[in-house]
């Protein structure tokens, strides 16, 4: 399954972040760029967007792009939102968390990569910017956060 991937608009930043946590391609408006900047990002890279703004909604949907209006300015809300809209939301962590793009396992000389050797303290680096994650168990709270069970 293809997974939908979107735009975030800059009040939802925050809930971009979670989003690519399970593994979405969330992309950051580019900079700069206003309501008709990101209805072209959007239908140019068939991306859905995600807007708290109501008139950017309306907009969005009249020039045929794809859109997701966010009510809440609560970010367990607005997960529970996404839920509720179909969106599943399992801990995926493949992208960087600010900047989406792939993260890449770093690679100890002599380690074993071999499939399934993925464990807690698995490091990985984004490629586009370098920051490095760690797989430690905080990701079981983000696990449950995601699922929609509250903080
Ligand atoms: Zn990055």
């Amino acid at each position: 399954m293809v997974k939908e991937r979107y735009l975030a608009d800059l009040m939802l930043m925050r809930l971009a972040r979670w989003l690519r946590m399970a593994g979405y391609d969330v992309s950051n408006p580019p900079e700069g760029s206003d309501d008709s900047d990101l209805i072209k990002v959007a239908l140019k890279e068939e991306r859905t967007l995600l807007t708290r703004d109501r008139l950017l909604a309306r907009r969005c949907e009249k020039a045929g792009a794809r859109c997701l209006s966010i009510a809440s300015s609560d970010l367990d809300e607005q997960l529970r939102e996404l839920l509720a809209a179909g969106i599943t939301l399992e801990l995926n962590p493949e992208r960087c968390t600010l900047c989406n793009g792939i993260l890449r396992k770093v690679e100890e000389s002599g380690a074993d990569d071999s499939p399934g050797t993925m464990d807690a303290d698995t490091l990985t680096r984004c490629e586009v910017c370098g920051k490095i994650y760690w797989r430690g168990t905080h990701w079981r709270g983000i696990r449950e956060r995601l699922a929609g069970g509250g903080a």
